[in-house]
């Protein structure tokens, strides 16, 4: 019997212990969340060099012309014969990808390999999202 009033005594014990962290954790994310309300002013404008160096996702990358060469090997962007990433000439057959903004054209394996780690084209650093640029332009 004493074993059993010791158990359920330790169990209440425990709840306590449980509701004493939930609500004290509880109320440290909000106090945590109100003081990153207020840092938010000087966050946001430290945070853009991070969002332009960071890479864009498969559907924006997917949304880019991309194309397979003919036997001409005739690129519809102002870059030459080469690939600037790889360093390696465009045979016929070989898909190519175009940045829709410089309209340069890389092989489609190499340039969706770079825009995963970047937003900007390897051979003109224009980034493809105007949204960047508009966002910079307004924050001296
Ligand atoms: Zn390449
Ligand atoms: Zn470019």
């Amino acid at each position: 019997m004493r074993i059993l009033s010791l158990s359920i005594v330790g169990a209440s014990l425990i709840c306590a212990i449980g509701v004493i962290c939930f609500v004290y954790f509880k109320h440290r994310s909000i106090a945590s969340r109100i003081a990153a309300g207020q840092r938010s002013a000087t966050a946001a404008i430290s945070l853009q060099p991070d969002m332009a160096t960071t890479g864009l996702d498969e559907s924006t990358i997917e949304s880019y012309q991309k194309l397979v060469l003919g036997e001409s090997r005739r690129l519809p962007g102002p870059n030459g014969e080469c690939c600037s990433i790889c360093l390696s000439d465009y045979n016929s057959k070989e898909t190519v990808r175009c940045i829709p903004e410089c309209r340069h054209c890389f092989h489609a394996e190499c340039i969706d390999k770079w825009l995963h780690m970047n937003s900007s084209c390897p051979l003109c650093r224009n980034s493809p999202s105007p949204s960047h640029v508009h966002v910079m332009s307004t924050n001296p």
